[in-house]
């Protein structure tokens, strides 16, 4: 979900954008109206996660999944090691994808109760030798999120954002990179955000392509090939926005306030169960279910003719999920709790 406010101040100037008698959409990457563009983008997001000098901001392509991959070429170094929580799909994937480049451990695995929670700090096994710690902040198809930052001791922490990014401060200095697909919570679909450690760079094994080698992509500031301009202004509008609710602070106490509405309604419901674990949960996706298949599709038939989109839950989970984004406003959870309180009376609950 974006902002409206975001969605038309890019109408307003999508066939020309500050007279210059051309869409965004049209411009060359190398022009000055687009390099400006990307420099005001960057700055804004430096200033929204307060990143600090030693890290490089890059904007690409090929999603979060492309990540999978560039970390262990470009981190893993030849012969190297790598530990990974297994905490949901996407941590999975990527740990997959690692198994390609060099020895991967998994410090924990969160599948023995279907994904339902988050290891604690004493549970995690994080090999001593490893090159980097590797998690994913948020699931967001299991609706479980990190309430804290691992402690790996000197070894640098990787983490995926991308359902998370945005929603709260974090310390990105306690980050050897952080890595974003933009269209859960900062753009549309087509941007990568990733921010790394400069000190990290430059020990990619000698197979990683060069789009692919973060090296190359900071000494170019993201310009080895075209970069995806389109969703590069659409986070400069979306970070306008953001300033203007009070930055990444400014969300997260709507997002706690927001979540905790949904979470008080399932733990005192008699028909809805909540999937994550007390301690574990997301804030940014809420998954639950009633138990019944045959009810949850009802439910999700019924709530889109309320106008209660997108709440049908991921194919490898069934059930239900609400993506409460940045963009969510508190009416929309209010909704939402609305329509289930309706749907219990019709079922007799
Ligand atoms: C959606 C998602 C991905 C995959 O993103 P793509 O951009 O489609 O590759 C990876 N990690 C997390 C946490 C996600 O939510």
């Amino acid at each position: 979900m974006m902002p409206e406010s975001v969605l038309k101040a890019a109408q307003s100037e999508i066939t020309d954008y500050r007279s210059s008698g051309m869409s965004v959409m049209e411009m060359s990457h190398r022009s000055k109206l687009f390099a400006d563009i990307f420099a005001e983008t960057k700055v804004k997001l430096k200033k929204a996660l307060n990143v600090p000098d030693s890290h490089e901001i890059l904007f690409l392509q090929g999603g979060a999944t492309l990540q999978f991959a560039a970390i262990p070429l470009n981190l893993m170094g030849e012969c190297g090691s790598a530990s990974y929580a297994v905490t949901g799909n996407f941590s999975n994937l990527a740990a997959k994808e690692a198994e390609k480049y060099g020895k991967v451990s998994i410090a924990c695995n969160s599948a023995d109760r279907d994904h339902s929670y988050i290891p604690a700090q004493s549970e995690l096994k994080i090999g001593s030798d490893a090159e980097y710690f590797y998690y994913c902040a948020n699931n967001t198809i299991y609706g479980t999120e990190w309430h804290y930052v691992p402690d790996t001791k000197d070894i640098p922490l990787v983490c995926d954002m991308s359902s998370d990014i945005l929603s709260k401060p974090v310390n990105v200095s306690d980050f050897g990179l952080i890595y974003a697909g933009a269209q859960k919570n900062m753009a549309p679909a087509g941007l990568t955000v990733v921010i790394i450690d400069k000190s990290l760079a430059g020990n990619e094994l000698s197979v990683c392509p060069s789009v692919m080698s973060y090296d190359t992509l900071i000494k170019k500031d993201s310009m080895l090939n075209t970069p995806p301009c389109w969703c590069i202004y659409m986070l400069g509008l979306m970070l306008d926005w953001l300033e203007s609710m009070g930055g990444v602070a400014g969300m997260e106490s709507i997002k706690s306030a927001r979540a905790a509405k949904l979470y008080d309604f399932l733990d005192n419901s008699k028909l809805f169960i909540p999937h994550a674990e007390r301690g574990s949960r997301s804030d940014m996706n809420v998954t639950f279910r009633t138990g019944n298949d045959a009810l949850d599709a009802d439910f999700v038939r019924g709530a889109s003719k309320h106008g209660l989109l997108n709440i049908k839950g991921h194919r490898l989970t069934g059930g239900m999920r609400a993506s409460l984004y940045n963009a969510m406003p508190m009416e929309g959870v209010e909704a939402l709790v609305g329509y289930m309180k309706q749907f219990e009376v019709e079922h007799n609950v």
